[in-house]
């Protein structure tokens, strides 16, 4: 069901905003202890937050413009008095004592919440699997990964366990489980949405955006979370366009570049670079004229983010030492000994090990050689987006080099999971929009995922061209058949 649909039950008075949460709730509850999307549902918010809009309703008076959409959220985002543990031992009993703009936007909006979904440990990861509460299933096939980090979100869409989700993109982390579930992810030029109450990975990446079911549904929501926040200096403060205005423009004459570096790729998978070629045919029929354009230091987005990402994230991650908020080991002699101990049995594997690249990356005597070499490719990379646009409107590249991979394919090899966002950080690291659709299934029966990209503030050509195109591919109403 989209938001289209969803709205229709309401008006035609066919159930109340209240039984259709019901709904929701009774789904999840049925099929969340196999899939393991969400980590905490909040039905009490969820019922009272419906009984409000159904009492609008009943008065006939105007309706927010979001008013009674059960949304699901990643839990690294800040929920005033419900927990939020970023998937973590060391925020497992955390629970914030603020909203963060994003969630607040949305509650002011009318949508309601039906729980905090599951995702990577502090949204490191590409898979769901360093998550402290256990793997999310992909709905697709319960033994694969949703993928990651915002993995429980985007499998709660593809399951129909909520209307839509919000998650976060650091390095492709709403793009590539929307890839692998099936659905639709945009990530939103940095600064877009406020960062308020999103608890920092690294900085200069993250952004929060939408994952749902088709990409009006997506047009929707940023346009509700976007905005200039006073909580967040690194806001844009730039108007938010109507963005559902442009979405059914004929895209004749629109251009799309695609990147040479990203089809040649070795990696890449065949099934998926076919589909993807396939799409590009259909682009041509809508009108689009296609480019190839060269970007020489894409494929040196990976090393890139993997100096600049954790060195941000052990920054980031300091503040967890036992004595401000969250776990603190039992038992400790001394404040170095509880702050070593609660580091240690706190965060997991990963976390850790991003903790101490970091924190090698920049230290005195090696950050000239890491940090600040992969800030310099990080500038090249931005020259590549910015020298491509000089002579196309938006570019487009498969989301992911792969399909869902099984569970426990990559869990002991950090480096070829690091490949999976081979497509997707760049764009981070250039700070540009991007969104992610499916384009069609491959021979196992999992969804291949398309992606465009675009210049700075372009979120609505990437939009329209993404809508477009899925109206001619009808894929959004393709979805799986969960078995319980
Ligand atoms: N998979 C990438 C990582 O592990 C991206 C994560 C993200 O976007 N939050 O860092």
């Amino acid at each position: 069901m989209n938001f289209f649909e969803f709205r229709k039950e309401i008006k035609n008075k066919n159930a109340s905003v209240k039984e259709l949460t019901n709904e929701f709730l009774n789904k999840i509850e049925t099929y969340n202890p196999k899939l393991n999307a969400y980590i905490t549902t909040t039905k009490q918010k969820a019922l009272e937050q419906a009984e409000y809009i159904d009492k609008i309703i009943d008065k006939n008076e105007s309706l927010p413009k979001l008013a009674g959409l059960p949304l699901a959220i990643k839990d690294n985002l800040c929920t005033k008095g419900i927990v939020t543990s970023c998937s973590s031992k060391m925020l497992k009993n955390f629970v914030a004592p603020y909203e963060s703009t994003t969630t607040k936007n949305l509650w002011n909006s009318g949508a309601i919440c039906l729980g905090k979904t599951n995702l990577d440990e502090f949204a490191m990861g590409s898979s769901t699997e360093t998550s402290a509460f256990g793997v999310t299933s992909n709905p697709w096939d319960f033994d694969r990964v949703p993928g990651g980090s915002s993995g429980g979100s985007a499998a709660s869409v593809a399951a129909g366990l909520c209307l839509a989700a919000i998650g976060s993109d650091t390095g492709g982390s709403i793009r590539q489980p929307a890839s692998f579930c099936g659905v639709v992810g945009l990530k939103p030029t940095y600064g877009r949405v406020s960062r308020w109450g999103l608890i920092a990975f690294a900085s200069s990446l993250d952004q929060v955006g939408p994952i749902t079911n088709n990409v009006s549904d997506a047009a929707e929501l940023l346009y509700v979370i976007s905005g200039k926040d006073s909580y967040d200096s690194t806001s844009l403060d730039e108007p938010v366009p109507n963005y559902l205005l442009d979405l059914d423009k004929p895209i004749k004459g629109l251009k799309i570049g695609l990147i040479n570096q990203c089809f040649d790729h070795p990696g890449l998978d065949p099934e998926v670079k076919s589909s993807v070629l396939n799409s590009v045919e259909i682009f041509k029929a809508l009108g689009a004229e296609i480019f190839n354009v060269e970007c020489p230091r894409f494929n040196d987005g990976i090393a890139t983010y993997y100096v600049i990402a954790p060195s941000e994230a052990s920054a980031n991650l300091a503040r967890y030492d036992g004595v401000k908020y969250g776990f603190r080991s039992p038992n400790c002699d001394n404040l170095l000994d509880m702050t070593s101990k609660t580091r240690s049995q706190g965060f997991g594997d990963e976390v850790q090990r991003r903790i101490l690249i970091g924190t090698y990356a920049l230290s005195a005597g090696y950050s000239d050689a890491y940090y600040k070499k992969a800030q310099k490719v990080r500038t090249l990379i931005r020259n590549d987006f910015d020298n491509a646009f000089k002579n196309v409107d938006i570019l487009l590249t498969p989301t992911c080099p792969t399909t869902a991979f099984l569970k426990g394919d990559y869990s002991n090899d950090p480096l070829s999971m690091y490949l999976s966002d081979l497509l997707t950080v760049p764009v981070n690291l250039a700070g540009l929009p991007a969104i992610s659709l499916p384009c069609g299934l491959d021979k196992k029966g999992l969804p291949i995922g398309l992606q465009l990209i675009g210049n700075v503030l372009e979120e609505n050509r990437i939009l329209n061209a993404a809508n477009v195109f899925e109206k001619e591919l009808s894929f959004s109403t393709t979805k799986p058949k969960l078995q319980i």
